[in-house]
């Protein structure tokens, strides 16, 4: 590439972009887990845009729905107004989603970010049961609007905003001390106890399987443990969805095999099909006690997305086929990155797609992922300290092209590790 083709963004954008930083080339097309550079160069794509991009770039069937709705003059941006876009979206996810599942919810747009979602999940929680406290845990990623990054555990995304806002108690997510705590224990305790402070949580927002925070996945146990004490202790129980969900983990949502049934979950990233910004609610009917304008914003009726979203779930979503096959893949990833980790003495985890490997510091795996870039794949890191090679492909990635993308990696382990 030219220094031409990136001398722009130094000059205009702001410093604050982070991806750039790492994969610094001009990228012009992507087709399913590729991505093409302007020179030519092909790199396989193992960030997927942080899992929202699980049925690839360019989904053929999703453009060709897009193109003719944008040729048909159907609307693009429609506030809440009824649209066409809209009801066939909720009239498939009824169908395919809600019914087969036996949920009963309703959805609610929000703003289009993950965060968005987060904020209307806190809030509604607050407004249902009359309570303040949110418990969240450590570790955990729910976003970086103020509201929601009072409930990011990770001390570097806080950084930035100083104290961030109260009412929020971190509480320590599976596996926090070692195998032998049991930490969904030590929180029934704490809430149990009025000279806690925190007896009287609105609800506890979790994530099934920790995104950002690792690709750490709790256990079955565990979870239900946690909707065992929100049930007890009078809180809603919310499943923070956004990364885990929309198959990521081998099901549609992170928790159905594990018989959740939460009060309100999230969603944003994958649900919109092709990478438009869409997010959601899900809450319970009697739960819907929402005033017009008590949680607005502008984008919540992005129509486009709306018919990417009603397309994803109808090719994806109407039979088992796919979720078989994100689980065979699941199971192949889980074997190749087992073996890596153990060629090294390190430990891989996650779940479905949904995974990674701990190369020890968060120097060795940024050393990995530089690596990698070298030879065209796409990936970055996570955890707290960064140490977590972290595998978000595309769902629909061929098997070919995993292979291809994990055998760079091995290469890339093998070359900093000596
Ligand atoms: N919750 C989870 C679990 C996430 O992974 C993310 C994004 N990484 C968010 C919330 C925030 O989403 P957004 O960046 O779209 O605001």
């Amino acid at each position: 590439q030219t220094a031409g083709d990136t001398e722009i963004f130094d000059r205009v954008e702001s410093q604050v972009r982070s991806y750039s930083r790492s994969f610094p080339r001009l990228f012009t097309k992507a087709r399913n887990a590729k991505i093409h550079g302007a020179d030519g160069t092909e790199y396989i794509d193992f960030l997927a845009g942080c899992s929202s991009l699980n049925y690839g770039h360019n989904d053929p069937d999703m453009k060709s729905a897009l193109i003719d709705h944008i040729t048909s003059d159907g609307l693009t941006q429609g506030l809440d107004l009824f649209t066409n876009a809209k009801r066939d979206f909720l009239a498939a996810y009824e169908n395919i989603i809600l019914r087969p599942r036996n949920m009963n919810y309703r959805m609610q747009f929000t703003g289009p970010t993950g965060a968005n979602a987060v904020e209307a999940a806190m809030k509604l929680a607050r407004k249902v049961t009359g309570r303040q406290f949110i418990v969240s845990f450590t570790n955990g990623y729910h976003g970086v609007s103020l509201g929601a990054l009072a409930a990011t555990g990770n001390s570097g995304h806080r950084g930035a905003a100083g104290v961030t806002l109260s009412g929020i108690h971190r509480a320590a997510y599976d596996g926090y001390f070692g195998p032998d705590v049991d930490t969904a224990e030590m929180l029934d305790t704490q809430l149990s106890d009025p000279g806690s402070g925190i007896d009287a949580p609105a609800a506890i927002i979790v994530e099934a399987v920790q995104g950002e925070g690792g690709l750490k996945a709790a256990s079955a146990d565990w979870l239900r443990k946690v909707q065992a004490i929100a049930r007890k202790h009078g809180a809603l129980l919310i499943i923070d969805d956004i990364q885990a969900g929309c198959g990521r983990t081998g099901t549609f949502f992170s928790f159905e095999e594990i018989g959740l049934d939460p009060d309100i979950i999230t969603h944003a990233k994958s649900i919109s099909g092709m990478g438009l910004p869409m997010a959601a609610i899900l809450i319970r009917p009697e739960h819907d006690i929402w005033k017009p304008a008590e949680h607005n914003g502008t984008f919540r009726g992005n129509n486009h997305a709306f018919v990417t979203a009603r397309v994803a779930l109808e090719k994806f979503w109407k039979n088992d086929r796919f979720e078989k096959a994100v689980k065979e893949k699941g199971d192949h990833l889980a074997s190749r990155l087992e073996k890596i980790a153990q060629n090294h003495g390190l430990s891989a985890r996650g779940r479905g797609m949904m995974r990674g490997v701990n190369a020890g510091s968060g120097e060795r795996a940024e050393a990995i992922c530089k690596e990698c870039f070298k030879h065209d794949l796409i990936i970055e890191t996570s955890g707290p300290h960064d140490e977590i090679v972290k595998v978000l492909c595309p769902l629909t990635i061929e098997k070919e092209v995993l292979d291809a993308g994990l055998d760079v990696m091995e290469n890339a382990f093998a070359t900093v590790f000596g």
